[in-house]
């Protein structure tokens, strides 16, 4: 999952940085309004961490600036603590959520969880698919009720093939969600890692399919 954090308090935002990092999130940081505004149009981005507090155009502009090009990624803005008008008014302009600072990092990566489930109309963090379970909060598989050993990036791109049922996830957007590894990555290694994956998955209920010159979708085996 990849998250986008809109803050320019240097140390916040390498705290969070460094905690959505650690929740096996890729988290790119922009310091100011104008280049978090060009990453959200440009990636698909699972969520915005957006301080209300930035120099020059401000977070509640920016929400107003997205939500007006029509992006709709979940926004989950940072306040201040007297900051209660900046929070209803970030929520009505179409934030999903907020905290206040100074905040709790287990409370904002679950909150963060939250919102990205919520955006997927999904109700619990659970991806089931046939035989094949991701578990997002604990990050643990299991296939026909036994332990999936996965490696980090085999979970980042079955995550995201499991997120875009029944849909085909393009190459490119698998290996951006595996740059949090490898800033070099190519369409290549993408192959290999589903390669690897379809070994572990064999015969299992569910299959990875390549869609040519497209990318890779995951279905289930139907027993006919
Ligand atoms: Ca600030």
């Amino acid at each position: 999952m990849r998250v986008l954090i809109v803050e320019d308090d240097e140390t916040v935002a390498a705290g969070l940085v460094e905690g959505f990092a650690s929740a096996s999130f890729t988290a790119d940081h922009a310091a100011a309004a104008e280049p978090a505004e060009s990453a959200l149009a440009l990636t698909a981005y699972d969520l915005a961490v957006v301080d209300i507090g930035l120099p020059g155009v401000d977070g509640l502009e920016l929400i107003r600036r997205l939500r007006r090009r029509g992006i709709g990624v979940p926004i989950l803005v940072l306040t201040a603590r007297d900051g209660m008008a900046d929070r209803v008014q970030g929520l009505d302009l179409g934030a999903d959520d907020y905290m206040v600072k100074p905040f709790q990092l287990p409370e904002l990566l679950a909150r963060a969880r939250a919102l990205i489930r919520r955006s997927r109309s999904a109700t619990s963090s659970d991806l089931t698919l046939g035989p094949l379970t991701l578990d997002l909060s604990t990050h643990t598989a299991t296939l026909a009720e036994a332990p999936l050993s996965l490696t980090g990036r085999e979970w980042d791109i079955l995550e995201q093939l499991m997120l875009a049922v029944p849909k085909v996830v393009s190459k490119q957007k698998l290996v951006e969600s595996l740059s949090r590894w490898d800033n070099e990555l190519t369409p290549n290694a993408v192959e290999i890692y589903v390669s690897r994956l379809r070994v572990k998955l064999d015969e299992c209920g569910v299959a990875i399919r390549t869609v040519r010159g497209i990318g890779y979708r995951i279905d289930e085996l139907t027993t006919a």
